[in-house]
């Protein structure tokens, strides 16, 4: 990349927000409802985005509560008033319910509230209950300012000045139970809580031979429990949505007694709070555990998670859909005129859109209206297709149609892990082997990569034998890094020996997994982190954005001493004032010869006297430990999905002979904007740098600027795409939403 190119770039980040100024705007930023994680970070990017467009930004204390009673619940917000509250959990302004909010009076209050201080901007973080009230509050606006006129509340000149009210919302729930939105706030970080809880009772299940009923939150909305049930690869899950059929009782025991069979030695039941049955009788997990002992007869325990869902930290994904939203909401408001609808700003695949509050709303209702009614078809369709394709993909890893039912294919296809190994290999793995198994194919695994592959390290593995592999972290077939270039007249005789029809490759050039780092302390300290990911910056790139970091160097935007001086230069500043904490992090292959170390010296260097400096090389620890339920759901689904393709592909193919090889008969399959795609390997080759083992063309380097923004720094960031309303039902994605 020569320097022309990276000058247009940073111009061009400019250009966006050239004419995009809050000069004069005030802002009200609020909590709503339950609480969940990532609300703080929704907040702080609601705040710094305000004021580095130049609106003002204020903190409304309590939800509505404090939007009724006003006074010093009501607090003009500054830059270093949300510092530090990035990884922290829940919401630092507080959130309430509020019944005065629901009655014309209350809101009145409300509205007088804000046109004192020239409030006519509201972002609202919550759920569906808090995002109606914002748009019934909206709608009545000037008729409660006019009411506020003739009560001689507020003079004419008032209710002519803020005669409208902006509303864009930003949905925070554990339950991810709002339509038009992939993930909403807090719920990837629910779904990290469950999972703990899952492993931890794994271990200790399986030294029993244990049955644990898990009972999660959901009182509505089963997404938690099947998003559970698919990371965990449970044996049963009860939904409200898709309650199970007549005579389920003896199905389950069936099915429980059947993998015990199997030699598994412990069974999860997973139970959302609001199962019910077709009839929409409540199912319990009380009930379920006497069905178990009595039928049965196996020790059956029930856990309830309660609260712990809505605990702890922040998940890195929730830190930075939050951020990316509360950006999004503030560029919304402003871009906002008297004629567009309050609207909520979500995120489809990897992209920030903006969809008509009420839309998303109604159709929120009309799921649960369609499971009162028992259309649970209905329901199910309504909730997405994510949700669907979910719930597909449970019934299908989850339950072994009878051999004598699974049509042959007389296809035999193998799986192998290249490259280093990444958390999420293994449940892409077990969910390869059992659609492949379920579409009739024999299938292979191959033990140690290309190396082991042309050893003749290949076996015949059934569907047993992948059981309990979601929850496992690196590989369990073995991976080298070894290409099979070397090799290739001996990998050729093995797929002949074994007769090989296709083959799945789980792995990637360096395949990148989330980290996390928050690192706080009293004296005032800045964290030098070097990340992995070879010259891809994506993890120091959303690392940094997670965890809320003050620079992050990536080979990919380059930078020279001018750019280390300025950031040397504004972090001694930032450190100057009430900031205790700097974190840079620096990906390993960013630079030659500004080295991490080099990095650090330049920091301690420049900042004696203000700060003291410590660095830390990341290395190997980010490819251990468990996978993150996002990534045990997206190995499983992606994978799930590349052995359908295979399996149309062999079908395709049969009766034309061995040789089929085109072009499209290579793929990779990744997510591109906001769909699973299947790109030939012939035409990413003209997309890739080989040299660095990079796409030319990263999506993530539009969120650069969005982390300096975070940071203080000047800089320019893309909107949504259209940066336009977009609507629920037209919308085709059918992937959850991937950071
Ligand atoms: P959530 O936002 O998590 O769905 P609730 O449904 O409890 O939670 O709503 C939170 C708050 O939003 C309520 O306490 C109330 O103040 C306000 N609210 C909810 N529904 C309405 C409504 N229809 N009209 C006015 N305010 C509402």
């Amino acid at each position: 990349m020569d320097d022309d190119d990276v000058s247009a770039r940073k111009g061009s980040f400019r250009k966006f927000l050239e004419h995009l100024s809050g000069a004069g705007k005030a802002i009200g930023v609020l909590t709503s409802g339950g609480d969940a994680q990532g609300m703080n970070a929704a907040v702080r990017a609601v705040v710094r985005m305000g004021i580095y467009v130049g609106a003002k930004v204020y903190f409304i204390y309590e939800g509505y509560q404090g939007m009724v009673d006003g006074g010093s619940n009501i607090v003009e917000a500054n830059w270093e008033s949300v510092s530090s509250i990035l990884q922290v959990g829940g919401t630092i302004i507080g959130s309430a319910r509020c019944k005065a909010f629901r009655t014309r009076e209350g809101r009145l209050k409300a509205a007088g509230n804000l046109v004192q201080r020239g409030i006519t901007n509201l972002c609202v973080i919550g759920g569906d209950g808090s995002l109606t009230g914002a748009n019934i509050f909206r709608k009545e606006w000037s008729g409660l300012l006019k009411e506020l006129a003739e009560n001689g509340d507020i003079d004419r000149e008032e209710v002519q000045k803020h005669a409208y009210l902006n509303v864009v919302g930003m949905v925070g729930s554990i339950d991810n139970d709002f339509c038009g939105t992939d993930m909403t706030i807090g719920t990837d970080s629910a779904l990290h809580r469950i999972i703990e809880v899952v492993d931890a009772i794994m271990t200790t299940a399986q030294s029993h031979q244990r049955t644990f009923v898990l009972e999660v939150m959901g009182r509505h909305c089963g997404y938690l429990a099947l998003v559970s049930a698919l990371a965990c690869g449970a044996d049963w899950v009860f939904l409200p949505e898709s309650p199970p059929e007549e005579g389920w009782q003896e199905n389950m025991c069936i099915k429980l007694s059947e993998n015990r069979a199997r030699k598994k030695r412990l069974n999860i039941i997973i139970v959302a709070e609001g199962a019910i049955d077709t009839q929409n009788k409540p199912i319990t997990s009380e009930q379920i555990k006497e069905l178990v002992v009595t039928q049965l007869g196996y020790d059956t325990r029930v856990t309830i998670l309660g609260h712990v869902q809505r605990g702890g930290t922040p998940s890195a994904f929730d830190r930075i859909l939050a951020s990316r939203m509360g950006v999004e909401a503030v560029v919304a408001l402003l871009q906002a005129t008297p004629e567009t609808p309050a609207c909520v700003v979500s995120l489809s695949g990897n992209q920030a859109v903006r969809l008509p509050l009420l839309e998303c709303v109604q159709m929120t209702q009309d799921v649960q209206k369609a499971m009162d009614e028992r259309r649970f078809k209905d329901a199910v369709r309504l909730r997405g297709r994510s949700f669907e394709s979910n719930l597909n993909t449970y019934k299908r890893l989850a339950i072994k149609m009878p051999d004598d039912q699974i049509p042959k294919s007389n296809c035999n296809v193998a799986v192998i892990n290249v490259g280093a190994p990444a958390a999420g290999m293994n449940a892409a793995v077990r969910s390869a082997v059992r659609v492949g198994i379920s579409e009739g194919h024999k299938m292979f695994a191959i033990y140690d990569g290309f190396e082991g592959f042309a050893k003749g390290q290949i076996k015949e593995i059934g569907w047993a034998d992948v059981g309990g592999w979601t929850g496992q972290g690196g590989s369990i077939l073995g991976t080298k890094r070894t290409l099979p270039g070397k090799s290739l007249e001996a990998i050729a005789e093995q797929m002949r020996t074994h007769s090989i029809n296709a083959l799945l490759i789980i792995g990637g050039f360096e395949t990148c997994d989330r980290i996390k780092q928050s690192a706080s302390g009293t004296k005032r300290r800045v964290f030098i982190i070097e990340t992995m990911g070879g010259y891809c910056g994506y993890l120091a790139n959303m690392g940094a954005l997670a965890a809320g970091a003050d620079a992050a160097y990536i080979f990919e935007e380059p930078f020279d001493i001018r750019d280390l001086q300025a950031n040397v230069e504004h972090l001694t500043e930032k450190m100057k004032t009430t900031i205790q904490r700097g974190l840079v992090l620096r990906n390993e292959s960013c630079s030659e010869h500004y080295t991490t170390d080099f990095i650090y010296h330049l920091y301690s260097e420049e900042g004696k006297g203000v700060f003291d400096c410590r660095k830390n090389v990341l290395g190997h620890m980010q490819q251990g430990g468990a996978p993150s339920p996002f990534d045990r759901n997206f190995g499983t689904k992606i994978s799930a999905r590349a052995m359908q393709w295979l399996s149309t592909k062999l079908k395709e193919a049969q009766g034309k002979g061995k040789r089929f090889v085109t072009d499209d008969s290579i793929c990779v399959l990744g997510i591109s904007k906001r769909n699973l795609l299947f790109q030939p390997v012939a035409q990413l080759k003209k997309e890739t740098d080989f040299e660095h083992r990079i796409p030319k063309e990263q999506w993530w380097l539009k969120l650069r600027p969005l982390m300096k923004i975070l940071a203080k720094y000047k800089a320019s960031y893309e909107v949504s795409d259209p940066g336009q309303l977009e609507h629920v039902h037209h919308r085709g994605h059918e992937e959850p939403a991937a950071i």
